[in-house]
């Protein structure tokens, strides 16, 4: 038998289909296997994650409150990218976190040598010649830390490091990005963050009902 018909046909086996749920997934990018783009690993985060998921024990949460079968989409989501290329594509997934570096300017001499304007993709720096430094526009950046990589003098230099969080973003028939938690938030933060949310998920979702639509604003779990 081909891979593609065994697994189709795991697919269709409705009692094969139950074995293979397990109530939740958390996919990360792959930053871990050595992505020279990733500014702050989440491989750490997404195993504490995984363990606070076990705790809450979703997939009997989701075999009691689920009438019929269980099925994959029914399972919590979470996506954990390492940059915001967001390879692993967190913004559409209940739960999506990006790894990031907020950049700082330091006492260091700049030479305006250009390096940080040329590496930035988001046209966050700019070079103030009258005082010769750079200006980070806090609204353009998207932490991504090539200007602090690019820089050669360590005026660029980290002021922060943590991860953003976004929730309740999905796919389907109605799709909707994820909300951004504003700040960037430290991995026991984050931690928290994901434990509020799967409580408030607990409370509120009746029959497999998605977590993107029953929450309308992260104030409701933050
Ligand atoms: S999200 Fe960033 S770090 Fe992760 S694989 Fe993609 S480019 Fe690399
Ligand atoms: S951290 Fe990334 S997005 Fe922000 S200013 Fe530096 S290069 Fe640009
Ligand atoms: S901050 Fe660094 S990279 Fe940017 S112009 Fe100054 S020396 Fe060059």
């Amino acid at each position: 038998m081909s891979d593609v018909t065994e697994l189709k046909q795991k697919f269709l086996s409705k009692g094969g289909m139950e074995k293979e749920i397990k109530g939740y997934e958390v996919t990360t990018c792959f930053g871990g296997a050595g992505c020279p783009n990733a500014a702050n690993s989440c491989t750490q985060l997404a195993k504490d994650i995984e363990t606070i998921i076990e705790k809450e024990n979703i997939l009997s949460f989701l075999k009691e409150t689920v009438k019929g079968d269980l099925k994959f989409h029914h399972e919590f989501r979470v996506a954990l990218s390492d940059c915001p290329n967001a390879c692993s594509r967190p913004q559409i997934v209940d739960i999506g976190i990006i790894g990031a570096v907020l950049p700082g300017v330091f006492d260091e001499a700049c030479t305006l040598c250009s390096a940080c304007v040329e590496v930035c993709d988001e046209n966050a720096v700019m070079l103030d010649e009258e005082n010769v430094k750079p200006i980070i526009s806090s609204h353009q950046c998207l932490y991504c830390a090539k200007c602090i990589s690019a820089c050669p003098t360590g005026t660029l230099g980290e002021k922060g490091k943590g991860f953003r969080v976004m929730l309740g973003g999905r796919l389907g028939r109605h799709p909707r990005l994820a909300m951004e938690v504003p700040g960037l938030h430290t991995h026991d933060a984050v931690l928290s963050i994901v434990h509020k949310c799967l409580k408030f998920y607990k409370s509120k979702s009746k029959n497999g009902q998605r977590f993107s639509y029953i929450l309308s604003s992260v104030d409701q779990v933050i």
